[in-house]
């Protein structure tokens, strides 16, 4: 077994950053993100400042908006619109949770396309269905960047996504379709899930609950992916899959913490590196 290690490709990802922020700052270009926040999440708020903090290692700049909690939707609106306008901010980040009066889909389909670093605005979401280049969702981004630093060949392996969200099972699902992996998506009417994963080649899991993925549902030498942040009652930090037991079969395998998680962050710094060269007609 071989643990793949994000944590690792995550550092290496950002010290590359970190190198193509420098050239592109001698040739008087200054990458930035602005970050959205409305109301006082307290999750938020720690996401938000690891963001900062990333940024700030990388040589990003970092504008942060603080909405309060009673914002309209029009002010929500006007504001990403004087972003979009903006020629200084090259990536725009809308931090969800968002208030429930407040129309999130609107928000996201209101930042430029070229601007939506997150890539969750429908024509990026559409451009990944049709294998065309775009900005892909961090965290599945992150997942196969992994796979890339650690030469895994994807090419007719049988995949198996288990969850089927917007921001990780189904970006995750169509990455691995572009990398002509076979895929099945697996969610919670599947029925006979373990029969399912049992196939499987290549195991996702992006579920949101503790040690789910169980040894009996893994085939021997299946390479295991735990997307999954979930907390014990001790506040201990726990992915989706029971590492301990599932590890003793599997080819390869993510940990948690380690794993997946630092991937995201460093995927959204190369988004907002690529928004800004596409920006500037440098790529
Ligand atoms: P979500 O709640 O939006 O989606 C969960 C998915 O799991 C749903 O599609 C649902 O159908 C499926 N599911 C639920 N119960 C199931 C069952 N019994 N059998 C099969 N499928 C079932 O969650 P999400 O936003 O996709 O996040 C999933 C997990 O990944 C969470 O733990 C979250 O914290 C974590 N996450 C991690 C990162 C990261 O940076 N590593 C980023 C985003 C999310």
């Amino acid at each position: 077994m071989e643990l793949l290690k994000g944590k690792e490709v995550a550092k290496k990802t950002r010290e590359n950053l970190k190198k193509e922020v420098l050239t592109l700052k001698e040739e008087g270009i200054n990458p930035k993100l602005a970050v959205i926040m409305v109301g006082n999440d307290s999750a938020s708020q720690i996401y938000v400042r690891n963001k900062s903090k990333v940024c700030n290692e990388i040589g990003i700049e970092f504008d942060e908006y603080l909405l309060p909690e009673e914002t309209k939707q029009e002010e929500l609106l006007e504001l990403i619109k004087k972003l979009n306008e903006d020629k200084a901010i090259n990536g725009i980040l809308l931090q969800s949770p968002i208030p429930k009066n407040l129309d999130i889909n609107e928000a996201f389909r209101t930042i430029s396309p070229e601007k939506d670093v997150d890539g969750f605005h429908p024509i990026n979401v559409g451009k990944l269905v049709l294998g065309q280049d775009t900005f892909i969702s961090c965290t599945p981004y992150g997942v196969m960047k992994i796979f890339e630093d650690y030469n895994i060949n994807l090419e007719g392996k049988n995949a198996v996504v288990i969850g089927r969200s917007n921001i990780v099972g189904k970006p995750m699902s169509q990455c691995l379709l572009n990398k002509n992996a076979t895929v099945t998506i697996c969610h919670s009417k599947t029925k006979n899930l373990s029969e399912i994963t049992k196939q499987a080649d290549i195991i996702v899991a992006a579920i949101g609950k503790p040690c789910f993925v169980t040894e009996d549902m893994v085939k021997e030498g299946a390479i295991v992916i735990d997307v999954g942040i979930n907390r014990d009652s001790e506040g201990k930090i726990k992915g989706d899959v029971d590492f301990e037991k599932v590890k003793e079969k599997v080819s390869y395998i993510t940990p948690v913490p380690g794993g997946v998680g630092p991937m995201t962050i460093a995927m959204l710094m190369t988004n907002v590196v690529k928004a800004t060269k596409k920006q500037n007609k440098l790529l």
